[in-house]
């Protein structure tokens, strides 16, 4: 009998369930800290699945807006769009790639140019296999960001920005991240490419996925797309309480929780 319970056990675990989160604006507002109450939320299956973390920022950005505990517990992160992979202690690869100097002068000029005026300083972050480009810059506070969500609401110059330089350097793309930056990659090294990955590791394990960048150019549309075509499920969330409500009403986690909003 207690063979049987372990075959049923081993069946029922390969046929797992595999869950995928973007981090800025499906997890946490964008560029801040998750709420304390949505942790502890996470923190009561965080463990008990298969949970993965595919983010554009770099570990150091990530620490800062995520607990050490659910980090750790995640079967793994994927940071900058997928370039580097780690679970638990383990760094799997980081992937680099070294863009020329022509790319980063013409983002230069774009960014002077641009007519917004709030100008932070950081406009160019190198992370592994990609470049975070943002016109407001890194430095900018929670006002900074707002001015700027306003003002590209209005212009949207990120978009333009990410076409401009689709076309003057064909052999790289160009995605719309969190709310203030675009990503630069070379083509096909986005978080696509985080799809084989996981399904190596889960071969046959349902995949769900939460992401609130799945629109046209959006930074989580390539990796929706392939979980798509095969057959898998993507959320395209409008924020973390949205993220929230799915897997509580949709998923049955942790009933004892309320979502806010
Ligand atoms: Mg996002």
């Amino acid at each position: 009998m207690r063979n049987v319970l372990f075959v049923v056990f081993r069946y029922s675990g390969s046929m797992s369930r595999v869950l995928i989160f973007d981090v800025d604006g499906t997890l946490t507002l964008s560029g801040q800290k998750a709420d304390p109450l949505f942790v502890e939320f996470l923190m009561s299956f965080w463990a008990a699945e298969n949970c993965y973390l595919v983010t554009g920022s770099n570990m150091a950005k990530l620490q800062g807006q995520l607990p050490a505990k659910l980090l750790n517990l995640a079967k793994g992160v994927f940071t900058c769009s997928g370039n580097e992979f780690v679970s638990g202690e383990r760094t799997h690869f980081v992937m680099n790639h070294s863009f020329p100097d022509e790319l980063i002068q013409y983002c230069k000029q774009l960014i002077d140019l641009s007519p917004f005026c709030w100008r932070t300083g950081n406009h160019i972050d190198h992370r592994s296999g990609m470049l975070n480009v943002s016109v407001a810059g890194r430095n900018a506070d929670r006002l900074d960001r707002q001015r700027y969500v306003d003002f590209d609401k209005v212009a949207h110059e990120r978009e333009y920005l990410t076409e401009s330089i689709m076309r003057v350097f064909p052999d790289y793309e160009a995605t719309l991240g969190g709310q203030i930056s675009i990503d630069i990659a070379p083509k096909g090294w986005n978080k696509g490419r985080v799809y084989s990955e996981i399904r190596q590791r889960h071969p046959n394990a349902e995949m769900i996925f939460f992401g609130d960048r799945m629109d046209a150019g959006g930074n989580d549309l390539p990796l929706a797309e392939k979980l798509m075509s095969d057959g898998q499920t993507a959320h395209h969330v409008n924020g973390f309480n949205e993220t929230w409500k799915i897997l509580r009403d949709d998923l049955g986690f942790g009933s004892q929780f309320r979502a806010v909003g």
